[in-house]
């Protein structure tokens, strides 16, 4: 076993030979990956060998020479050196898929971030004066454009966005919320525990199925601070249900002299209803029935950079503005471009359709997928025709980001059937090939959805599902 040991090439030599392979499609060489890096991953991999041989799989030296140890360790070496946090193809058909980045941005917005990043800006700056100016300014003219609301103001997420909100107009005081909205919005986040750190106490009214208005007028007391409509956008409940109107609280919280909040969660812009996708109102429908203060995401069915947008009347945004707390929960300037350059596309809505890339694939029709599915299962059947089966079947996308639950989207998916493997596996291995691919089984096959593909990665996704049938 020592004659084994002894076999083992030494570090530096493997470093000569890994600097010298040639580039693999699609990555960079080892050569231009830090030295320090790839040693630090080669010890790694010696120690994988060691921990072998200690295990009997090896009974000749030359089984651990560099030679024959060469491609092994490359490939584990090229594995690990890749940064941690790197692209995936989403072949889901899951749109606004949370835990795949949801939406991705617009050409404009891109270059945006690009142009704010890599110059000085007028972050802080204002150009007509020279002097110290308010990030905040360069989005609310065009939120209020947008929304029809007086005035706006963009933090971090929606999440803080409540936070926020809450902070400044309930702080130790009460608000009233039905039973049925208290919603959990994946990562075990519930809006009741994040409300609470706020420190506005939560009155709980009505039933999970049904509440009415009198709920919320027997709850008013002296300590209630505001009247607090989530909206329920990750699922729904039919049967025997009842929710007060947002147009009822309206004219409660007027008739008591009480600000109405409405956490729209996916606030659209768009109006999708023609596509047999509900009722769900859009932004500018929600601000028209005067509530005080809304709030939503920008990365939902928004399709721009993570962010919470708060909309509403000016007086309560200026207090929402001036809370301290709005210092921590800031957004940065790539954000801040992203955002810009996302609501000037919705100044144009056909233009928004087609370039706000979240948009694009939730209105593409079930033809132009058909069309795209058929391509993909083409060059599938073209480059691995011998490794698989491939077939198209009629299936279903799904928005995602907890907006329109229970609604599906028809498209057509490709069927893949490995022949050396399970689909289970296939699915599994594909998650370590480079890039990533994450697809969904669906009756003993992989399948993936050409909604959330673009036709430049369909490339890819052969390579990956090259590299996933051969290991
Ligand atoms: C998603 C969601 C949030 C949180 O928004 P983030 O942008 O993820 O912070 C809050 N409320 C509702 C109703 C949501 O759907």
């Amino acid at each position: 076993m020592s004659q084994l040991f002894r076999a083992l090439p030494s570090v530096d030599r493997a470093l000569d030979a890994l600097a010298n392979l040639p580039a693999v499609r699609g990555e960079d060489s080892l050569f231009s990956v830090p030295r320090a890096i790839v040693r630090d991953h080669v010890n790694g991999f010696l120690d994988v060998c060691r921990e072998e041989i200690r295990g009997g799989l090896y009974e000749l030296p030359e089984q651990l020479s560099l030679e024959s140890l060469l491609p092994r360790m490359a490939a584990y070496v090229r594995a690990k050196s890749r940064p941690h946090f790197r692209r995936v193809l989403n072949g889901t058909g899951v749109v606004v898929h949370t835990n795949l980045g949801r939406s991705l941005l617009a050409d404009t917005a891109v270059e945006a971030v690009r142009e704010a990043c890599a110059h000085y800006s007028n972050l802080e700056f204002d150009l007509a004066t020279g002097e110290r100016g308010s990030r905040y300014s360069h989005v609310e003219r065009i939120l209020c454009q947008v929304t029809g609301a007086e005035a706006g103001l963009v933090v971090n997420n929606n999440a803080a966005a409540v936070m926020l909100v809450l902070d400044t107009l309930c702080k130790g005081r009460e608000v009233i919320v039905s039973r049925g909205q208290l919603v959990e919005i994946g990562g075990s986040f519930r809006i009741p525990e994040v409300m609470e750190k706020s420190g506005a106490r939560l009155r709980e009214v009505g039933a999970t199925n049904r509440t009415h208005l009198r709920d919320y007028e027997n709850a008013i007391t002296e300590e209630t601070a505001a009247l607090l409509r989530v909206h329920t956008s990750n699922y729904r409940i039919v049967g025997f249900h009842k929710e007060v109107t947002l147009e009822e609280m309206v004219a409660l919280g007027k008739q008591r002299g009480l600000p109405v909040l409405e956490d729209l969660g996916s606030g659209s812009f768009h109006d999708f209803s023609g596509m047999g996708m509900g009722d769900e109102p859009t932004v500018q429908q929600v601000v028209g029935a005067g509530p005080d203060v809304v709030t939503f995401s920008g990365d939902k069915v928004l399709g721009g950079p993570q962010a919470g947008i708060i909309v509403g009347r000016k007086a309560w945004i200026d207090r929402i503005k001036k809370n301290p707390m709005n210092r921590a929960l800031r957004i940065d300037k790539m954000t801040l471009a992203a955002l810009e350059a996302t609501l000037r596309l919705y100044a144009d809505p056909e233009k928004a359709r087609r370039e706000i890339p979240t948009l694009a694939m939730i209105t593409a029709s079930a033809d132009e997928l058909k069309v795209r599915a058929k391509k993909l299962a083409a060059r599938v059947r073209r480059e691995l025709g011998e490794l698989c089966t491939v077939a198209l079947h009629e299936g279903a996308s799904r928005v995602g980001g907890g907006s329109f639950p229970e609604r599906d989207l028809p498209t057509t998916l490709v069927r893949i059937m490995p022949v050396a493997a399970s689909a289970t596996e296939l699915k599994q291995r594909l998650l370590d090939t480079h890039p990533p691919l994450v697809g969904r089984l669906e009756d003993n096959a992989f399948c993936l959805d050409p909604r959330t593909l673009t036709d430049a990665e369909f490339p890819l996704v052969c390579d990956a599902l090259r590299q996933g049938m051969h290991k």
